[in-house]
């Protein structure tokens, strides 16, 4: 359901995280949108830890 969660970043607004909708500690490179605390679990659960 990855994409599916992902495609909520375009209903509401690019500024805040897809997943919590948190604004603080936005990532916003790459096309992330994500903030830090939620990257760090999805990182985790892909195995994003490869690419970074
Ligand atoms: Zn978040």
């Amino acid at each position: 359901m990855i994409m599916a969660e992902r495609s909520k970043k375009f209903g509401r607004g690019a500024n805040e995280c897809w997943r919590c909708g948190r604004k603080q500690g936005l990532i916003r490179k790459y096309g992330l949108y994500i903030c830090r605390q939620c990257f760090r679990e999805v990182a985790s659960e892909l195995g994003f830890k490869k690419y970074w």
